[in-house]
């Protein structure tokens, strides 16, 4: 299977922004051996503005632009750095690509973008791939970014036609309610058809270094849905769930591709 699989910060790193390592550790761990057991995965990776932050002792997510670039800067390269040791202890070789809007917008750079995913899944080189948050900015007047890595990673699995995405995450799926009020919510465990009950019960909460929440989250089940992609939203602080999604088994809230329309 090719797998596009999404690494929220709250997943990556602890609240103040340093990479929590044992749960990266494990999650690379069971990566590893889903790629050798031979499926081709493709990773969409946020951290690098929360790891950024941790780095240079910021108090918290930069409100201003040029501050939140240079975080993305430096915690890209850690990022990266931590990626590239672990996936290295198990033979893996990482790849980095960082993407703008307009890299999947302008259908010529988006083949570009296609040819070099390809050629590295070729290569067996695993693709870990983020917003280029050191130059894309919304600054300019012009919508220049994708804003956050859950349509981001909808993007990259459409672009590859990917058979799944997963989105890791730090809640376990969709639920009937908001499961930190409601004591009566309830996962749903498959999606056919995203309800306006359900993008009206998506608030946007996000989380203290991320940007995500469950409306974003809807979002990219849209665009997966609609090229035919399988898409779940899993929690990140149990990577084993990986080897249960592999299989087939059930986990998490799994919104069910339209087959046919891809
Ligand atoms: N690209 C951002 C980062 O790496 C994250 C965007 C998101 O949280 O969705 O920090």
């Amino acid at each position: 299977m090719r797998i596009v699989v999404k690494i929220g910060t709250s997943t990556l790193a602890h609240a103040a922004g340093r990479l929590n390592i044992r749960r990266t550790e494990e999650l690379v761990k069971v990566l590893s051996d889903l790629k050798n057991a031979g499926n081709q995965l493709i990773l969409v990776s946020s951290g690098a503005i929360g790891m950024g932050v941790g780095r240079l002792n910021l108090p918290g997510r930069p409100a201003d632009m040029p501050t939140k670039q240079a975080a993305a800067a430096v915690g890209q390269c850690e990022l990266m750095y931590a990626y590239d040791r672990l996936f290295g202890q198990y033979n893996h070789t990482v790849a980095q690509l960082l993407l703008t809007g307009e890299d999947v917008r302008f259908p010529h750079r988006r083949q570009n973008f296609v040819n070099a995913m390809e050629r590295l899944l070729e290569l067996n080189a695993l693709p870990i791939v983020n917003e280029n948050d050191a130059v894309a900015t919304d600054e300019v007047g012009e919508s220049t970014t994708i804003g956050e890595n859950d349509t981001l990673a909808a993007i990259v699995a459409e672009c590859v036609g990917a058979d799944l995405l997963i989105l890791l995450s730090d809640i376990d799926g969709l639920y009937t309610a908001d499961p930190r009020k409601d004591e009566h919510a309830a996962l749903i465990p498959e999606v056919g058809e995203i309800t306006p009950e359900m993008w009206a019960r998506a608030g946007d909460p996000g989380s203290a270094l991320g940007t995500g929440g469950m409306h974003t989250k809807l979002k990219a089940a849209e665009i997966a849905m609609a090229c035919g992609c399988d898409m779940i939203i899993a929690n990140g602080r149990r990577p084993e769930l990986l080897y249960d999604i592999a299989a087939g088994r059930p986990a998490g809230t799994r919104f069910v591709g339209r087959r046919g329309q891809a």
